[in-house]
């Protein structure tokens, strides 16, 4: 079954753009201080610790591989290995929400963003946080 997030108005926005949106949220790391990258991703939102500053390469990578292999050339990080083949019906519907939120956050909205997560890859993650030198703004 094809993914449903694919086809939702927030996804193709995404997908249609060739520049970075703005306000894209930084990565959660995972218990294993890995990138959590999220179905369909295709433009880098590492944020510099020291800085907070997002990744000036804001170009559009071809794709989840080529952004994964910058994330490992430029920032130093690995990525949590991805949900391989067809997503279930939970983790589709908040892929969808995360591409929701960041059209809301790229219009101005002051929306927090979590990365969905495979359930499984949360019982197996006590640790979750998010990267040290991203305070949240108020
Ligand atoms: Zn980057």
């Amino acid at each position: 079954m094809p993914s449903v997030y694919r086809s939702t108005p927030a996804f193709l926005w995404y997908n249609a753009t060739s520049e970075r949106p703005a306000g894209l949220p930084n990565y959660e790391i995972d218990g294993l201080g890995r990138v959590v990258m999220v179905a369909g991703e295709v433009f880098c939102r590492f944020h510099s610790a020291e800085t907070g500053r997002i990744c000036t390469d804001s170009h559009r990578w071809s794709s989840l591989g080529a952004l994964k292999k910058h994330l490992r050339d430029a920032h130093k990080v690995a990525a949590a290995p991805s949900s391989a083949g067809s997503l279930s019906s939970a983790h589709d519907q908040k892929t969808a929400d995360f591409y929701h939120d960041l059209k809301r956050r790229a219009e101005g909205e002051d929306v927090a963003s979590s990365t969905p997560r495979k359930p499984q890859a949360i019982a197996n993650d006590a640790a979750l946080f998010t990267v040290p030198g991203q305070a949240k703004k108020t």
